[in-house]
């Protein structure tokens, strides 16, 4: 059983967030993007690398319900400090990542590199085997860090970074 009405298959991913019922909608924007925009991958492994190479097929990472339990819905501008509810103050981070970088990014570096974003597309594996691929467009980030790692790289679907830029400055 699902908490969550499911009329569309994607969710919208910017919403005024004033309604009530805006925590189910906060939960539903997650599943989406977790599942539907990034199947299970971190953004930053998919900005780094080709997904077949950070989820290689015989491992148990290349199992999509093991990497949903390392996967993080980050909120880049918290909560507490007045963040937004949404797809636009998310990024999808494995546990490595959000801890290796997860507090270094703000809203303006992640805005900032999205202004510079490049078209790059990624090849999703289709079948068990991996040896069926869907190559799905989308946007890289790279965004200069203050400390280590010095640069985290993004991979963002075009509508996700959409709903990062309608959201503002
Ligand atoms: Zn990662």
């Amino acid at each position: 059983m699902t908490l969550v009405p499911r009329t569309r298959r994607t969710a919208p991913l910017a919403r005024a967030p004033s309604q009530a019922g805006q925590s189910l909608e906060e939960e539903d924007q997650k599943r989406a993007l977790k599942q539907e925009h990034y199947a299970y991958h971190c953004q930053a492994c998919l900005g780094a690398m080709e997904v077949l190479k950070a989820a290689p097929p015989g491992t148990y990472v290349f199992a999509p319900g093991y990497r949903q339990r390392f996967l993080h819905a980050h909120h880049v501008e918290h909560r507490q400090n007045g963040g937004a509810l949404g797809g636009g103050n998310l990024l999808i981070l494995c546990e490595y990542h959000h801890r290796l970088f997860g507090d270094q990014l703000s809203r303006a570096l992640v805005l900032a590199g999205l202004a510079e974003a490049t078209p790059m597309k990624r090849a999703f594996p289709e079948d068990e085997t991996g040896e069926k691929l869907q190559k799905r467009s989308g946007l890289l980030t790279r965004t200069p860090l203050s400390a280590a790692p010095f640069e985290a790289r993004l991979y963002f679907t075009e509508e996700h970074a959409a709903a990062w830029r309608l959201n503002g400055t």
